[in-house]
């Protein structure tokens, strides 16, 4: 550590991934071996798994990997806390014992062929690298239209992220220790990241499919990943409410049209389109305005209980 030659950990959250964890570890352990033999990263370099309250195999599968060889690491949470609790408590668990994080998903989908050139620029003088992929073909069409889409309106609601980046991503130590600064319980952390400051720079590269396993984002983790990303929180009362005010105004914009067409068919009794009108229109905005103080609300609401992110079982192989 804080030599010429960076120590490096490998930080990979992990939730149900016996599937893949064995495929994704050999290709990790023969990159780091790559790098460190053509002294690119220094010899105690690790790779940390996060098992973040996995139902399967994966803790034992963490726990043989260490046994195996002494560059790997494992942290074991006693409870899913979802990927970026994850993410964070490997980074907590890292910063201390290396110079840079390079935080990774534990199906490849990201290519680590990429990590050699995120630690040139790392010497360059880059606190912060991300890792952001050129094109989405392997995805279906699908995640990549709702990716895009999100991406999209975070640009207009003025939430900075890197588009095309999700959390693979080189920090040097001092962005780490700035970025665990961030007490907040509702994380985004691509959103955080880029609002530490230091210097940054992109690597480009293609995104594979993933290497085995299934995605641990169906759908309903996807939505409400993006939404917690806009407003940091999510209360599911509340966010009904809205679902309502938006139910409401779409009725309004139909009783809209039907009153029109009664209008100018002459069937329109009087006063009657401008009543039924206020009273769809009105509602609905009521209800959204609730809703949007509301997503608010619970934001507080969890922020103030201040409780922790995550709980630690046990680790293996990080006492030194
Ligand atoms: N993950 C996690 N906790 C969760 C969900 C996912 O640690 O509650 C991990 C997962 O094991 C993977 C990464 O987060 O390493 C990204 O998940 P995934 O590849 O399933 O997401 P996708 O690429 O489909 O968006
Ligand atoms: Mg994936």
């Amino acid at each position: 550590m804080g030599k010429d030659i960076p120590t490096i950990y490998i930080v990979v959250p992990s939730f149900n991934e016996q599937e893949a964890l064995p495929q994704s570890h050999e290709h990790l352990m023969q990159l780091m071996d790559e790098m460190i033999v053509q002294d690119i990263i220094a010899q105690d370099s690790k790779l940390l798994y996060v098992d973040d309250g996995s139902r399967d195999d994966t803790w034992k599968i963490i726990e043989r990997l260490a046994s195996e060889s002494s560059r790997v690491a494992g942290v074991k949470l006693t409870y899913n806390s979802g990927h970026q609790n994850a993410l964070m408590a490997g980074l907590a668990a890292a910063v201390d014992h290396c110079d840079i994080t390079v935080s990774l998903d534990a199906d490849l989908q990201d290519d680590i062929r990429v990590i050699p050139r995120m630690v040139e620029r790392y010497k360059d003088g880059c606190d912060i690298v991300f890792g952001v992929r050129k094109e989405r073909k392997t995805d279906i069409w699908f995640k990549r239209t709702t990716a895009n889409m999100f991406y999209g309106l975070m640009k207009r609601l003025g939430v900075s992220t890197i588009e095309n980046h999700a959390d693979f991503r080189l920090m040097s130590r001092r962005a780490v220790l700035a970025l665990l600064d961030y007490k907040e319980r509702n994380l985004f952390i691509r959103g955080i990241v880029t609002k530490l400051g230091y210097k940054t720079d992109c690597v480009y590269y293609d995104r594979s499919a993933r290497i085995a396993g299934k995605s641990k984002y169906p759908f309903k983790k996807m939505v409400n990943f993006a939404i917690d990303g806009i407003t940091s929180f999510s209360v599911k009362p509340v966010r009904l409410v809205m679902h309502v005010g938006l139910l409401f105004l779409l009725i309004a914009l139909a009783m809209l049209i039907y009153v029109l067409c009664a209008y100018f068919m002459g069937r329109a009794v009087s006063g009657w389109p401008s009543i039924i009108l206020s009273i769809w229109f009105v509602g609905a905005f009521v209800l959204i305005g609730l809703g949007i103080i509301g997503e608010y609300v619970g934001k507080i609401y969890t922020e103030v209980k201040n409780r922790p992110r995550y709980n630690v079982d046990t680790t293996i192989g990080l006492d030194q």
